[in-house]
């Protein structure tokens, strides 16, 4: 793991921090080591929260490679107990909400942009291409490492060199760059992809950042107690996470004594720090937004 200062979305330098942990699950499925403190840092130039601790390429393997499978479950269900077999299983796989998603998805590609039509679409990292709606017709590429069977109508691109030469009229890059510890340059990876100007790259994250600190704060009092936290014994830090967790779900609050945990997602965007991301890698914004539990952008490279 690396450690960051500057924001990864406009590059400014990080101006707030606030103490954080590791997550148990993290901590031992990851980075095979005990629990320990990082900061979470806030970029007061565009917005963005992210984990100033980066995964190394080696430890984003070892978490996505079987992501969800049977080996990542049992750690995972092990140091979270609430985190159940048939929640795991039905990620992504509940047909409401995958046809959510997807009306979604095409009501903002339809209010966004004059460009309604697309003859070739690659989702970059979705899963079985269960995501790309169906209403948006022309050809539909997948591209997933995983062996995932493909969803009727789309075709499993397992290597980039399979990717066609000429790119694609529509990219979709969705909830992927939450988990990326280095969104910039997985933003300019697209450029490739993209066939021509007249293309567009559609972003989609989730919005998670309205979480209050306030009993998480910079100073010296919650650093000790934290440091106390990463050594109690395992099914005290069980619970603490679960209330921790549990309060920041339903009430988006840090509850007193708990803490904020650094888990599979290391960036937590807003419109503005979706957009600056964007531009800062060559892109221009058709339209950006944040709706409900979601960020979305629809973008091209100027000609
Ligand atoms: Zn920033």
């Amino acid at each position: 793991m690396s450690s960051l200062e500057n924001c990864p979305a406009c590059g400014a330098s990080a101006t707030r921090s606030h103490p954080v942990l590791t997550a148990p699950f993290i901590a031992a499925y990851v980075l095979e080591r005990p629990i320990e403190p990082c900061r979470l840092m806030i970029c007061d130039d565009c917005g963005l929260w992210f984990f100033d601790r980066r995964y190394s390429d080696a430890e984003m393997a070892k978490l996505y490679g079987n992501y969800r499978g049977d080996g990542y479950f049992e750690v995972r269900h092990h140091f979270e107990p609430w985190y159940t077999r048939a929640f795991n299983d039905h990620l992504g796989r509940d047909p409401k909400e995958i046809a959510a998603r997807n009306a979604a998805t095409s009501a903002f590609l339809e209010e966004s942009d004059d460009r309604k039509t697309f003859a070739t679409i690659l989702d970059y990292g979705g899963d079985s291409g269960q995501f790309m709606p169906p209403g948006l017709g022309g050809e539909k590429f997948v591209y997933e490492l995983s062996d995932a069977p493909c969803v009727p109508g789309v075709t499993r691109i397992a290597d980039k060199k399979d990717f066609a030469a000429e790119g694609y009229d529509l990219v979709m890059l969705c909830h992927v760059l939450e988990h990326a510890p280095d969104p910039a340059s997985m933003l300019r990876e697209m450029h490739a992809y993209l066939a021509g100007p007249e293309a567009r790259l559609y972003v989609e994250v989730p919005y998670e950042r309205g979480c209050n600190l306030k009993f998480a704060p910079p100073t010296d009092a919650y650093r000790a107690w934290l440091k106390f936290v990463t050594r109690l014994p395992a099914p005290l830090i069980t619970l603490l996470d679960f209330y921790s967790s549990g309060f920041r779900d339903r009430f988006s609050l840090i509850p007193p004594l708990g803490f904020f945990k650094m888990h599979e997602h290391i960036n937590f965007f807003d419109a503005l720090s979706l957009k600056r991301a964007l531009e800062a890698t060559g892109y221009q914004v058709v339209h950006c937004a944040t709706e409900g539990r979601c960020v979305r952008a629809l973008a091209h490279r100027p000609a």
